[in-house]
This record gives C-alpha cells, structure tokens and sequence, in this order.
C-alpha cells in the first residue's frame, strides 16, 4: 500500500471514481458515506477484488463529531491519512428570493465546513510527518457563478479561497493544497437537471459533450501522485471547456 487516502462522499458518482482510481495506483482508501451503506460497501468490495485495501466509513462530513470519530476509524484501521479529497457535496438549488436559512446552512455546512474540518483533522499528522496532499473538489459555479446556485457558489469559491490560505501555510511542510473544479459532470446530482438541459451545456462545451466521474478522478489521481509535487494552491479546471 503506498499511500492512506480518505476520500469523501465516496459511494457514488465522482467521490466513487476517484476512491477507484487512488486504490488503482496503489492506495489504501477509506470511503466515507453519510447515508447509503450499501453503495459504499460496494466500492469497498470493487476495490478489494482487484486486490486493493479499504475500509467504509460513515460519518456526516458537516459535523465535526462525526469527522474525529472518522478520523479515529481510519488511522485504527489503515493509518494516519497522508491523502485527503474533500469531496462531499451536496445542491439545494433555488433563486435568492426564495432560498431560506435552511438551504443556505445546509450547503454551507456540508460543501465548505466539511473542508475545513477535515483539512484541520488530517492537518496534525501532514505536518508531522512532512508530507501530505489535500484536494478539495470545487465547481466552475465558483469561479463563475449560476443563477440559482447563490449558496452552492459561495461554498465551492470558499473552497478555493480556503485552499489557497493553507497552501501557503503549510507549503513549507511539504504539504500541496489543490482544487479540482469540474463542469457538468454525469452523476445523481446532475442526473436530476433533465435530458435538455444536459443537451444545452453539451453545446456549450468546447468538447461538445458532457463529463464522466473518471475523467475528474484522473485530474485528482494526478494531483496526488508525486508528478505534482510541485503543484500548490492551484485551481485545476476539468469542464471540457465549458467556462470557457
Ligand atoms: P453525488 O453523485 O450526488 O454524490 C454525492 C456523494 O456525497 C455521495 O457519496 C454522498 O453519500 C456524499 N455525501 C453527501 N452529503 C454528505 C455528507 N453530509 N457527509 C458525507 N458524505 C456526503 O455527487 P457528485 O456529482 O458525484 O459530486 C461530487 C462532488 O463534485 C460534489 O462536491 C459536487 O459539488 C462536485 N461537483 C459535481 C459536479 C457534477 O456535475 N456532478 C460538477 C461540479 C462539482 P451518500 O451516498 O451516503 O448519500
């Protein structure tokens, strides 16, 4: 095993991929999940048949509670966590107007408090042993903004904002900070949006055609692999040219 990764939200669509793709080349993956189990146990079992480590691991991402608990979990079980994708997220979609406190607290909470939970949690360990990679998956919501997504936005520029900060105050520790940004990306979250809607942004894109879950995973792959060791604070695009 090379490396201990925990990947968050890692069940499904991105989260998943990438778990796959951190066990592929060689890393002992911890997959966190909030609500389904059995998915998660899948990626496990996937990863395992091909002769991979992991471990499930349960924990809302928002709560800081939980985070310790996971984060005990997984050093008990695989070791002290020397990669770490933030990568949980969540929408509630809605124009200002009518988005409540509830829409906003939730989103926040669980697309940006989550970074900076587990960022503090993997921290202690990254800067003892002078080595550690943290890659945060934003959105190009963040850098350009959606209409109906003011909350959504604002958690995945405070990624980036966050990402860049602990950068530069760890980067003497050998510790890289990334971000990776996707565009529209084909999953349970976009999955909802509607086939038209999928067709628009298709047109939208310089590659004309909508992402997969591995083609994010790769970038991630890339950016916790020693090839990018001297790679930090940056915000790496995989939309397809879509915000172009
Ligand atoms: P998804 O298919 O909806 O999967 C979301 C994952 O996050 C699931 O594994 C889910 O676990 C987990 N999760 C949700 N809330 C959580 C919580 N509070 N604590 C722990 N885990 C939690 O989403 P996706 O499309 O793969 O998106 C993954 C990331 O990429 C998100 O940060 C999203 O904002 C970002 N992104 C996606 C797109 C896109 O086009 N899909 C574009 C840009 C950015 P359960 O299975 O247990 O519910």
């Amino acid at each position: 095993m090379k490396r201990v990764a925990l990947v968050t939200g890692a069940s499904r669509g991105i989260g998943k991929a990438i778990a796959l793709r951190l066990a592929a080349d060689g890393h002992g993956v911890a997959v966190n999940y909030t609500a389904n189990a059995e998915a998660a146990d899948r990626v496990v079992d996937e990863i395992r048949a091909g002769g991979g480590t992991a471990i499930a691991v349960r924990a809302d991402v928002g709560d800081s509670a939980a985070v310790a608990d996971m984060f005990e979990t997984v050093e008990d079980t695989l070791g002290r966590v020397e990669v770490l994708v933030n990568n949980a997220g969540i929408t509630r979609d809605g124009l200002l107007l009518r988005m409540g406190p509830d829409d906003w607290n939730s989103v926040i909470e669980t697309n940006l408090t989550s970074v900076y939970l587990c960022t503090r949690a993997a921290m202690r360990s990254m800067v003892r042993a002078r080595w550690g990679r943290v890659i945060s998956v934003s959105s190009i919501s963040g850098i350009s903004g959606n209409p109906g997504q003011a909350n959504y936005a604002a958690s995945k520029a405070g990624i980036i904002g966050f990402s860049k900060s602990i950068a530069r105050e760890v980067g003497s520790r050998g510790i890289t900070v990334n971000v990776v940004a996707p565009g529209f990306i084909e999953t349970d979250m976009t999955e909802g949006l509607g086939d038209e809607t999928a067709r628009l942004v298709a047109e939208q894109a310089a590659l004309a055609r909508l992402g997969r879950p591995e083609e994010v995973a790769a970038a991630v792959g890339y950016l916790a692999s020693d090839d990018a060791a001297y790679v930090t604070g940056q915000t790496l695009v995989v939309d397809g040219g879509l915000a172009l």
